[in-house]
């Protein structure tokens, strides 16, 4: 069997769900128990929007409810105010985790539907809490709260705190429209504040005397339109403008701030095409006359799953809660790991964690078709389908986190399968490049 990277997965290394046999029903029983709670949670987060490092009022609901259900929480961890560690420990053993995101968008509120991931970190949380608690499994389950996922990258500050220093898997899910996927990739993205300043001047009385900031951005954007021929399918550049009132026709304009963005398939890829952007800003700004500041504030890496987990997700989620038995769900789309066309879309903080220990972020549906980041989509996380699919994920991923700890054999498959992928996908990516190189050097945890 081959993962989308062409790595060889040895068949023997998947398991079977037997192992959580016995535990499942137990597992989903204490999730059941608090849905009342996981409802207001859900409900709570999604009536009230709030964007990055901004979620004061996720962040209390969330760590009071765990504290209630009887986690360890830390509260504003790692220097972050609106970031969490809740965790659970039963004797020796491995940590699993999971991420709770919780911020919005700015206008059209939780149109990520970021609501139901934070419902899906703290249901999984209590499925692995049981296992622990009375079903006589061992180790550790740890929800990282992980705030500003929409630009900010909170786990990527998070990795380099080192929330992720302890634990040996990462698992996280995220509402789509009408499919089921485990193995779900994302796109290298690298976003920027870019500005021209220049001179302002009268433009009909002396206009030889400005020298011109939106003729900067101008210049820019027409020489990223001719770039686009050179462009790879999977290749993404976008940008906009931020003007002000104060920009008035009659003089010339001596600032402009703009956010330019860059994606590729990987990391390498978008380099490359942030590099051609680098020529092309400076060019515009040569070519104007005008002084350019480019502030790097984003650097989300592509998203390279765990196909051991995804396969193991995949295999418990037909065993217990197949969605094609259910009339609901019945004309959904189910992909396989192994049938993943390892196509990647839109970007997540996700992907650097997906650098540092084995990951998964799994795609559940709400129904609809309006797309995220469309206020349609934000109506559609609101619902109680919604709710439910999300309850449904988090004991597919409870499961597949219990597999984890109990299981050394399937633990160490995840483990050799990262460090092969990472070592095969390290190969062109330059060193550093102004990253902290430590997070794509992780060896595995040692217990
Ligand atoms: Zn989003
Ligand atoms: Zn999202």
């Amino acid at each position: 069997m081959k993962s989308a990277t062409g790595l060889l997965i040895g068949a023997g290394a998947l398991l079977s769900a037997s192992c959580v046999n016995g535990l499942a029903e137990e597992v989903f029983a204490a999730i059941d128990k608090q849905d009342d709670g996981l409802r207001t949670v859900n409900k709570e987060i999604w009536e009230n929007p709030e964007l990055a490092y901004k979620e004061v009022h996720a962040h209390k609901t969330l760590t009071d409810f765990l504290e209630d259900q009887g986690f360890n929480v830390t509260r504003g961890a790692y220097n972050i105010s609106t970031a969490f560690r809740a965790e659970y420990v039963s004797g020796k053993g491995r940590a699993v985790s999971f991420n709770s995101e919780f911020d919005a968008l700015p206008g059209i509120g939780h149109a990520c539907g970021h609501n139901l991931i934070a419902t899906v970190g703290v249901a999984a949380a209590i499925g692995v809490k049981e296992a622990l608690k009375n079903q006589g499994v061992s180790g550790r389950v740890v929800l990282i709260g992980t705030p500003a996922e929409e630009s900010m990258g909170g786990k990527v500050r998070l990795l380099e705190a080192g929330a992720y220093d302890d634990l040996d898997c990462s698992l996280m899910a995220h509402p789509g429209n009408s499919l089921y996927a485990s193995y779900g990739r994302t796109l290298a993205s690298w976003r920027a504040n870019v500005t021209w300043s220049g001179e302002a001047s009268h433009a009909a009385a002396a206009p030889w005397m400005g020298r011109n900031a939106l003729d900067g951005f101008v210049s820019a954007y027409s020489s990223t339109g001719l770039y686009r021929q050179q462009l790879m399918a999977t290749d993404r550049i976008h940008h906009v403008i931020q003007g002000t009132s104060e920009m008035v026709a009659n003089i010339i304009p001596d600032f402009v701030n703009s956010v330019w963005g860059v994606r590729g398939k990987s990391r390498p890829r978008a380099e490359q095409v942030r590099e051609q952007l680098f020529r092309i800003l400076y060019a515009s700004s040569n070519a104007t006359n005008t002084s350019i500041e480019i502030t790097p504030f984003q650097d989300y890496w592509d998203q390279n799953p765990s196909f051991q987990l995804a396969s193991a997700y995949y295999e418990l989620q037909k065993e217990y809660l197949d969605p094609s038995k259910d009339t609901e769900t019945a004309n959904f789309t189910i992909t396989a790991p192994e049938d993943d066309d390892g196509e990647a879309s839109a970007s997540s903080d996700q992907g650097n964690v997906s650098w540092f220990l084995p990951s998964i972020q799994v795609i559940f549906p709400v129904g609809g078709t309006a797309p995220v980041h469309n206020a349609g989509f934000r109506e559609l996380a609101g619902t109680d389908f919604a709710h439910e699919q999300a309850i449904k994920t988090a004991k597919a991923l409870a499961l597949t986190g219990i597999q984890v700890l109990q299981n050394e054999t399937f633990a160490e498959a995840v483990w050799g399968e990262w460090e092969a992928m990472i070592a095969e996908i390290s190969v062109g990516l330059k060193e550093d490049n102004g990253n902290s190189t430590k997070r794509s050097v992780r060896k595995r945890h040692v217990h």
